[in-house]
């Protein structure tokens, strides 16, 4: 059923976004990739996925912070694949700092691309998945869009927002066959959070394996850093026929770190 469909994922040249697209592809899910890169190695990042899964792949480097280009992204999805089914809301970066001293350029970023980019590149997709009366829209929220965390204001501003996004949206594509979600994981293993590793590796004279150890157990009672793997999974079963009537929803997959 999926077969054929056109997945538009942002922030996939890396991390979840990227292990996403690998999981997609093997379905047979057509893809445009998007995310910080080159030309070039967004070129031949598309052709590797071409040549291994038998898809049609494009990349797209469309910078978030700037809404016109988020415009020219999404059109250029259409015009090029035929249509964007599956929108899946993944870029994102951090900075953490207490609320006191947090940057004004680093909330600006911070609010633009985890946040304003999404509501953007929705606006700008819908009317295509309403022409064809069938969408699936995936907010890579986080835990940090249901609860708080110290010296995370922006950050956690931007993924409540999206889960609130996420909700309206909901209902104002119940009838439309297009359902919208938010996914809140709890620690993955990707590079956005190495920064935070290495402070705290530093702050206490360890290893980096030490210093993830401690962060992952700080909060997660799960003890394990998620693989990026296990996102894209659960996105998969959110774009198939049976996950049809869940929507609205702000789904944690967060080692019980919520559940406290
Ligand atoms: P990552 O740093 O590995 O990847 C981020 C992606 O976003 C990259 O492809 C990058 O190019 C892209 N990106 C960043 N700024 C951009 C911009 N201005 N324009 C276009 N693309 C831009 O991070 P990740 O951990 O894979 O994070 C993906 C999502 O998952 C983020 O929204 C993050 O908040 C969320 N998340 C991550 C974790 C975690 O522990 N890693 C936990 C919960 C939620």
């Amino acid at each position: 059923m999926l077969n054929e469909k056109v997945a538009l994922i942002t922030g996939s040249t890396s991390g979840i976004g990227l292990a996403t697209a690998h999981v997609l592809a093997a379905k047979g899910i057509n893809l445009v990739l998007h995310g910080l890169m080159s030309p070039s190695e967004g070129e031949k990042l598309a052709n590797d996925f071409s040549a291994k899964y038998g898809i049609k792949a494009l990349f797209d480097g469309a910078n978030l912070a700037d809404v016109e280009s988020i415009k020219r992204l999404i059109q250029n999805a259409v015009d090029k694949m035929g249509s964007v089914d599956i929108l899946i809301n993944n870029a994102g970066i951090q900075h953490t700092e207490s609320a006191e001293n947090f940057p004004l350029e680093k909330w600006n970023a911070i609010i633009a691309i985890n946040l304003s980019a999404a509501f953007h590149a929705i606006q700008y997709s819908l009317p295509n998945m309403k022409s064809k009366g069938w969408g699936r829209i995936i907010n890579v929220a986080s835990v940090h869009g249901l609860v708080g965390s110290v010296n995370k204001s922006a950050y956690c501003a931007a993924k409540h927002g999206l889960v609130g996004l996420t909700k309206v949206l909901a209902l104002e594509c119940a009838e439309q066959g297009i359902t919208v979600n938010a996914i809140c994981p709890g620690w993955v293993d990707t590079p956005l959070i190495n920064d935070q590793i290495s402070s705290i590796a530093k702050q206490q004279d360890i290893t980096f394996d030490e210093a993830k150890y401690k962060l992952v157990t700080a909060k997660q009672p799960l003890p394990e850093m998620m693989a990026p793997e296990q996102i894209g999974e659960f996105i998969l079963f959110l774009c198939s026929d049976s996950a049809r009537s869940i929507t609205g929803s702000a789904l944690p997959m967060d080692g019980a770190w919520t559940a406290q």
